[in-house]
């Protein structure tokens, strides 16, 4: 995972109550806080979160998690999506990566030898196929 992306989590995780209190009324309740849980209709607050773990949890309808979980229910976003939505409110810059993935490339062809291969050979043959078939038409 990314350095900034991590940084994001850190954060979240830290300031969960500022996060959550974006969306919904807290209530100073003990050690953590209270609210309303916005997944369920309820009138009594069964939201509990704790600013020591950086978590949420409802007891009403068993939803819970970090902060980022909270704002990728409430949003609708996936995680990378929530991650980058917070890093704009604590002004952290993603850093993106060029790379496309971590799988290091080199691996797969030594899993299937030859795979690879064989797959873009196939591809040659249909573009061969298409080239043809064209002229064939005209
Ligand atoms: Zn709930």
């Amino acid at each position: 995972m990314n350095q900034s992306v991590q940084a994001v989590i850190d954060r979240s995780t830290d300031d969960i109550v500022d996060v959550l209190a974006n969306y919904i009324d807290l209530k100073r309740s003990g050690t953590g806080y209270k609210a309303c849980c916005p997944f369920h209709d309820e009138k009594t607050p069964s939201l509990s979160i704790s600013e020591q773990k950086g978590i949420w949890k409802c007891f009403g309808c068993g939803e819970g998690g970090s902060a980022i979980d909270f704002v990728m229910k409430m949003e609708g976003l996936e995680f990378i999506e929530a991650v980058k939505k917070l890093a704009n409110q604590f002004h952290i810059t993603i850093h993106k990566s060029n790379k496309p993935a971590e799988k290091p490339s080199g691996n797969r062809d030594a899993l299937v030898p030859g795979l690879f291969n064989q797959k873009s050979e196939i591809r040659k043959q249909k573009k061969v196929f298409v080239h043809l078939s064209l002229h064939k038409v005209i």
